[in-house]
């Protein structure tokens, strides 16, 4: 685990003033860079000693075999693992002989600093030769949010005393070897050798690398260009191989001198466009990079953040170590999907290889809801990804005897790659989590021109998929059976009610879209009758409830199971899942992540306060929170029946995810789900925020240590602010002009806000009713206040 001081607490960086080389894969993914095209992990620009290299390119993947130790009728038999392509960050030093290498000679000091208001991740390192030279690297490196293709590295080294003679070599290296991975099953599969070379140009100051994969035939190409600056003399040479290149620059320098080497690097991949096509796209990338040179890609970095913070960004005080995370959390959100333009975005970004690089629906329901209110053209075209797989999904739904779309449960290019179908296909919410998003978007930029071009589809697919789904029994009760919600250690069950009541709002989505597009309806073969059937099984949908206990069953028969023991289980033992055999997790009364809490949240609207605080400390007892995805949403939960401390907690533990390592894997990439999370945290958390059938509300409150929560939304094109303090709130719009008009719910009183006229509103005290929630044994969220 990183220990908390690792990162000192500021308001706009993440600094590291000490290399601990233990800690090197983990500070790799907190420093990866990415704009959701390109991705580079937080490596040393030397490339030595390293946790784990990588570089990777949206959608970038290759093919290999899915054993199944036993076959069965629909497994998916081959799987997608995202490639580490050609290193372009690798830039090593040579003084004096010897390798600019932080294991030899003295590291005298060291930082490193990821500044998200720049976008840069700047190092300053001095450095001691074991011969005794003195070195002071400065490095900065940014992946341009404004030119996508684009990586470029500011180098500077300059002797810290006597003259010394400064050989950089600067590279381009594909088929790189990596670690060995471990058994845990949530890490990436090892590709060997996964690019062929298939060209390789060299120029004085750089060239380009093309490489091809073998299974996925996908072609990728890498150029680099150096523009140098230095007093005096210098050589500069570039040499090739088919799998690496290198640009060398040589001088010699006196103290108060520096050698100054600007990297350009870009980088391009397509599966239909030709050799020739692809070198010319990054030699063009190139040359709009040179065009703007360093100081102009730094400016539009800065450009582009500033405008995102500006909307985006969220304020808390009280908290600072929140504060940091949150912005740290919304600047790796912005980093996933900022440019991934039709592409998914995989559960840990481009910021390491966990999870083979597969997007889950960690993209539609954790990382969307943040995006579509700051970012919705991001959002857009996330959904728009969904929507190019669609046949893909009809095949699936057709191989499993179903109708509709059946949307993988992990994937990169759109085909089922999950090997265990229990937490694969079984997880059928995938198709009412992309409805869901879709349903968001519209909402919030009652943008009807994206229900028309892929939205309507998506949702009359799922809908058709949840009918042919579940069943009307001879009550004329629906159900549907053999499905796995979010809580992966309860699976294969009857009537989830996660799943039941996103299905039923995804039929009802699908009605309400058609009678907007009745042409279109009509154009996918949507008639009165299957419309009418959606309706039918959405109003008649079964809920399991438990009258003895007065709580919801989280699935059919879920509170007649046995507990799990808590009291025995020593923490040595979480995560369950690599200490446990899934068959005792699935027939005991122990929770993966929220799940019935998680529908509390997205279907509020299905509950009576009561039912929620009942629910709530039923389920919050038995949820051990061994999936990233779960605090954030127990914060929401807490928030909204009144236990604000307690979701100050699980606010801290969704933000802190990565900065402080807590599931000790943070080292195959960040948790993006958690991170995005964290915004929904704050925002439907602390904030009260809801969009229950197309209408804004609010209910915030804050906890004793948190004094003062602001944060921005878009909606229909208006840009609210909600400033909330312990006793009041002020809704303020931004934009929008004197006419425009926004009507919110603000705990539960309607108000309009416009522009000239800003609403402070009271903020009534907490309310809890029915039993106070506790938690398994041992798995309390650390405290962030005394309470
Ligand atoms: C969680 C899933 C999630 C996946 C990827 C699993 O551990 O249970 O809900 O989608 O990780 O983050």
């Amino acid at each position: 685990m990183i220990r908390e001081r690792a990162y000192p607490v500021d308001p706009w960086h993440i600094r590291e003033t000490r290399l601990d080389l233990d800690l090197l894969a983990q500070s790799e993914s907190v420093f990866a860079l990415s704009n959701g095209h390109i991705g580079i992990r937080g490596n040393l620009d030397e490339g030595e000693p390293h946790g784990l290299p990588g570089s990777y390119l949206n959608s970038f993947y290759e093919l290999r075999p899915l054993p199944h130790a036993e076959g069965g009728y629909g497994f998916p038999e081959s799987g997608q693992t995202m490639v580490n392509v050609t290193n372009a960050k690798l830039m090593r030093l040579l003084v004096n002989d010897e390798p600019f290498d932080v294991r030899y000679g003295e590291l005298r000091s060291h930082e490193r600093c990821l500044d998200m208001r720049a976008g840069t991740l700047e190092r300053v390192v001095e450095w001691i030769s074991p011969s005794g030279q003195g070195v002071r690297v400065r490095t900065i490196r940014l992946v341009s949010f404004t030119q996508r293709a684009v990586v470029a590295i500011l180098y500077e080294v300059e002797p810290l005393e006597g003259s010394a003679r400064l050989i950089l070599q600067s590279e381009l290296v594909a088929n790189e070897q990596l670690p060995p991975m471990s058994k845990d099953p949530r890490v990436a599969a090892v590709l060997d050798r996964p690019l062929q070379a298939e060209e390789m140009m060299e120029q004085r100051t750089g060239g380009i690398l093309v490489h091809r994969t073998k299974a996925s035939d996908l072609r990728m190409a890498a150029a680099m260009e150096h523009l140098v600056d230095t007093p005096g003399r210098h050589a500069i040479t570039t040499e090739g191989h088919p799998d690496w290149l290198r640009t060398t620059v040589a001088c010699r320098l006196e103290p108060g001198q520096k050698l100054r080497v600007v990297k350009l690097a870009a980088y391009g991949w397509s599966s239909m466009r030709s050799l020739p096509a692809l070198r010319d796209q990054v030699g063009a990338a190139l040359a709009s990079a040179r065009l703007d040179g360093w100081e102009g890609l730094v400016q539009q970095q800065q450009e582009y953040l500033d405008a995102f913070w500006d909307h985006s960004d969220v304020k808390v005080e009280g908290d600072p170590e929140v504060q940091q995370a949150v912005r740290f959390g919304l600047f790796h959100t912005l980093q996933a999907g900022a440019r991934a333009e039709k592409r998914p975005i995989g559960s840990k970004g481009l910021t390491g290889p966990g999870y083979d690089g597969h997007t889950f629906w960690d993209a539609e329901t954790f990382v969307l809801p943040a995006l579509t209110y700051t970012q919705p053209s991001a959002a857009a075209d996330v959904l728009r990804w969904r929507h190019s797989t669609l046949d893909l999904a009809r095949e699936r739904a057709q191989t499993l005897g179903l109708q509709g779309a059946a949307f993988p449960w992990r994937t990169i290019r759109g085909q089922e790659c999950s090997g265990y179908w229990p937490a694969g296909t079984a997880g059928f919410h995938i198709a009412a989590d992309i409805a869901d998003a879709v349903r968001r978007y519209v909402q919030a930029t009652g943008d009807y021109d994206f229900e028309r071009e892929v939205g309507l589809e998506l949702l009359v697919e799922t809908a058709r998929l949840w009918r042919s789904l579940g069943h009307h029994d001879r009550h004329g009760r629906f159900h549907i059976d053999g499905v796995t919600g979010p809580d992966e250690y309860t699976a294969v069950v009857n009537d989830n009610i996660y799943t039941n009541l996103m299905a039923q709002q995804n039929l009802m989505t699908a009605v309400d879209a058609c009678k907007r597009h009745p042409d279109l309806a009509r154009k996918f073969g949507v008639d009165d009758e299957e419309a009418a059937s959606w309706r039918d099984a959405a109003a008649a949908v079964h809920l399991p409830y438990d009258k003895e206990l007065g709580v919801h069953q989280q699935c059919e028969g879920f509170t007649r199971l046995q507990e799990w023991d808590f009291e025995n289980t020593p923490p040595e033992a979480y995560p369950l899942l690599l200490n446990f055999p899934y068959f005792d997790l699935y027939r005991k009364q122990v929770i993966k992540q929220a799940d019935l809490v998680m529908a509390m949240f997205l279907r509020g609207d299905a509950f009576t306060p009561e039912e929620k605080s009942r629910n709530f400390a039923y389920y919050d007892a038995r949820t051990v929170r061994d999936s990233s995805l779960s605090a954030c949403v127990q914060a929401v939960l807490a928030a909204e029946t009144g236990h604000l401390e307690l979701a100050h907690d699980y606010l801290g533990e969704a933000a802190l995810m990565d900065l402080h390592d807590l599931h000790q894997n943070a080292r195959d990439g960040v948790h993006v789900a958690s991170l995005a999370g964290t915004w929904m945290s704050l925002v439907a958390g602390l904030g009260g925020m809801r969009d229950f059938n197309g209408q804004l509300s609010f209910a915030p409150r804050l906890p004793s240590r948190i004094n003062n929560l602001e944060f921005s939304l878009l909606w229909r094109g208006l840009r609210l602010r909600v400033a909330v303090t312990a006793d009041e709130v002020t809704y303020s719009l931004r934009n929008g002009g004197g006419s425009a008009r926004l009507t919110l719910i603000h705990h539960g009183k309607e108000l309009e806000v416009t522009q000239v006229q800003p609403v402070t509103m009271p903020i009534p005290p907490a309310v809890t009713v029915g039993p106070a929630p506790s938690q398994p044994h041992g798995r309390a969220p650390v405290r962030r206040a005394v309470h």
